[in-house]
Parts: structure tokens; C-alpha cells; sequence
């Protein structure tokens, strides 16, 4: 099992493309991904996990909206 430490913040991974994915979209970033659902301050540093959250927290919000952000955000 390769180990692959990330050279700016130290995190090790053990697949070399994870930490390729991780320094390219998560190291030293600002989330970019918000939620755009009004009074929710969630973001996320994916689009993958922003799709989680609002699924996860907002499927109670009106049908419409979420398929609205869904298609946006998918
Ligand atoms: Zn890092
Ligand atoms: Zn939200």
C-alpha cells in the first residue's frame, strides 16, 4: 500500500489519484460550493458533498426547488 503525503498540509493518502483530487480541489481552499437555499450559510468544498447536504437537510424544502438545485448542482 503506497503512502502519499501531501507536501502543503501534511495529509496522507493512500491512493496517489486521492491525493492528486485532494490538492487540486481541497488543499488551501475555500469552500466553493454553497448552498443556495435562502437562510442555509452550508458550504461545501464539492459538488459531491453539497449534493449530499441538500438532499440530506433540505428534503423537506418544496419539490420543485429541489429538483431545481438538483439539476444545477449534479
Ligand atoms: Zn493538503
Ligand atoms: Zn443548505
Amino acid at each position: 500500500m503506497g503512502s502519499f503525503p501531501c507536501h502543503r498540509c501534511g495529509r496522507v493518502y493512500s491512493h496517489y489519484p486521492s491525493r492528486q483530487r485532494h490538492l487540486k480541489y481541497e488543499c488551501g481552499k475555500q469552500p466553493t460550493f454553497a448552498c443556495a437555499f435562502e437562510n442555509c450559510a452550508y458550504k461545501a468544498k464539492r459538488k459531491q458533498t453539497l449534493k449530499i447536504h441538500i438532499i440530506n437537510q433540505h428534503s423537506g424544502h418544496k419539490r420543485k426547488m429541489m429538483s431545481e438545485f438538483l439539476k444545477k448542482y449534479i
